[in-house]
């Protein structure tokens, strides 16, 4: 029997007055992970065979050149709750969760990574926390002390850069691990834009939210798949899809500047007047002034660029990625 829901989100809600059962699809992006699948598939299904509700396994398979594609395709044999996507090619993880999100069409939807990093055994507390009545569950890495210096503090200086120019309130940490109701992932299929930054829309879309702490695995096998470029490309991403601050910025400082040299050059000409002296003794300052100005300028016509590349790849308006096969 389905458990009692107070959570008014459309769809589910109509699901459970309908009777049915709730179902669950849990989106795997796997990018070369052919040595971690059987471990996983194995974990997820013992987990989930307690959770008592209908599920499928939807794999996105993002182009791999392993043998990923044929471990899926013989998981997928064996069990019809195994589905999955093949890409043409690398599309990369956030193209991949959201091909995954779009396939999927059940009441509640857990996003997690194919390399056991997210451990499966936190998904009947996830799916408890829906049936509370939560429409989004994040999980939060607890300070992964494993993890290396740096990447902990990029981390925790991305988010607090992105939560100050944004307006968003994106929890330090939180992984792309989490549950969304049917309601949520409607939602985010709404929004139209190609470059989808999705903790950034989910946070953004407003739905009633909690949080579930997790100290992450070592990952099972192989290696991490994003390197230091990708992370930077990812969370610059979300700065410009989220704020148009860095826009702004080359207004505040021209003006900052422009009363600089204002004050200076009342200074200037209050030398000349009171004290007969030049308070420009050479060329240097002067040399220094205009490289500075420019470098200056160069910097925000760069930052120009960067949005209007992405209004350029938005006006496009080309598909975020190709499929060349589905089992579903
Ligand atoms: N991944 C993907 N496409 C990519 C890179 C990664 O689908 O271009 C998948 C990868 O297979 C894994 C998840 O995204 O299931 C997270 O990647 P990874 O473990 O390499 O990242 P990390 O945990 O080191 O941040
Ligand atoms: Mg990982």
């Amino acid at each position: 029997m389905e458990p009692e829901r107070v959570c008014a989100d459309g769809q589910s809600l109509q699901r459970r007055i309908s009777g049915a059962p709730a179902t669950c699809d849990i989106v795997l992006p796997v990018y070369n992970e052919a040595a971690n699948l059987d471990e996983l598939y194995r974990q997820v299904t013992a987990v989930m065979a307690e959770a008592g509700l209908r599920y499928r396994l939807l794999f996105v398979d993002d182009g791999s050149t392993d043998a990923t594609a044929a471990v899926l395709e013989e998981l997928a044999m064996r069990d019809e709750r195994v589905r999955f996507l093949s890409f043409t090619r690398n599309f990369g993880h956030q193209v991949a969760l959201t091909a995954g999100l779009e396939h999927a069409d059940a009441d509640c939807v857990i996003t997690m990574d194919g390399d056991l990093q997210h451990p499966p055994h936190l998904i009947p507390e996830l799916l408890g926390r829906w049936k509370d009545g939560y429409s989004v569950v994040l999980t939060v890495r607890e300070d992964n002390r494993s993890a290396p210096w740096l990447k902990r503090a990029t981390s925790r200086g991305f988010y607090g850069v992105i939560n100050r120019v944004s307006g968003l309130t994106l929890t330090p940490g939180s992984a792309d691990f989490r549950l969304l109701d049917r309601a949520v992932v409607d939602a985010l299929r709404q929004c139209g834009e190609r470059t989808k930054f999705l903790r950034g829309l989910i946070n953004w879309a407003g739905f009633r939210s909690t949080s579930v702490p997790y100290q992450p695995s070592q990952r099972f096998q192989g290696k991490s798949k994003y390197s230091v470029g990708k992370m930077a490309a990812f969370a610059w991403d979300g700065v410009t899809a989220f704020s148009a601050l860095p826009l702004r910025l080359a207004f505040f400082v021209g003006l900052v500047i422009s009363l600089c040299s204002f004050t200076y050059g009342l200074y200037a000409v209050a030398a000349r007047i009171f004290w007969n002296a030049s308070v420009i003794p050479g060329w240097a300052s002067i040399t220094i002034s205009v490289l500075f100005l420019g470098g200056l300028q160069l910097i925000f016509i760069g930052l120009l660029g960067e949005y209007l590349a992405r209004v350029f790849d938005e006006v496009k308006g080309r598909p975020i990625y190709f499929i060349k096969r589905k089992v579903l």
